[in-house]
């Protein structure tokens, strides 16, 4: 694969859409060519250690990183990096970077924010993608086609002004189709 400019796929969606089961399944083809593979995630995203964990019960092991430039992968031709949305924009460079050395790149993340809205990078990297699967889940409410992220805190709908991003905090996170989806404050216009 020297010479070639590599290929990036991004699997984005809402909570709960099987991203990272969808990973799993794409990286799971190279194994059986033999490709090397790396799998990169960020340290907010510490729910399950160094693996990198599916609701199907599927994983793989992965590198811990603070911030973006700490992805290399120089050594393995395939890339993944899980939970995009967390990384800053120092991303969009680092996986420009791995595309013009010729690596095929998997990134995972949420598509919005729990408040509807693009979300960090994420946006970008799908405009740049060569291959985008935009997943969807099952809304926890009415069990319709679920393509937003609800963020709960203390049992209420969190409102617009929470913060992006909650580490260890009271909150937790259901998917919802856009009827279901409640942003209580959101600004009208
Ligand atoms: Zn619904």
């Amino acid at each position: 694969m020297s010479g070639t400019v590599g290929r990036l796929h991004v699997i984005a969606g809402c909570m709960s859409s099987g991203k990272t089961g969808e990973l799993i399944r794409l990286l799971s083809r190279h194994a059986v060519t033999g490709d090397s593979i790396v799998i990169y995630k960020h340290v907010v995203d510490s729910r399950d250690g160094r693996m990198a964990r599916s609701r199907l019960g599927t994983e793989m092991e992965a590198l811990v990183v603070a911030e973006a430039r700490c992805i290399d992968g120089e050594t393995c031709h395939v890339v993944a990096i899980e939970e995009g949305q967390f990384f800053g924009e120092e991303l969009v460079g680092v996986v420009r970077r791995l595309l013009r050395d010729g690596h095929m790149v998997y990134v995972t993340g949420l598509n919005q924010d729990f408040r509807g809205e693009p979300f960090g990078v994420m946006p970008t990297l799908m405009a740049l993608a060569d291959e985008v699967s935009l997943l969807t889940a099952i809304c926890q409410k009415c069990h319709g086609v679920g393509t937003r992220t609800q963020r709960i805190i203390d049992g209420s709908p969190a409102p617009w002004d929470s913060p992006l991003i909650l580490v260890g905090g009271a909150d937790c996170y259901e998917a919802r189709c856009p009827d279901c989806h409640e942003v209580p404050g959101r600004p009208q216009g």
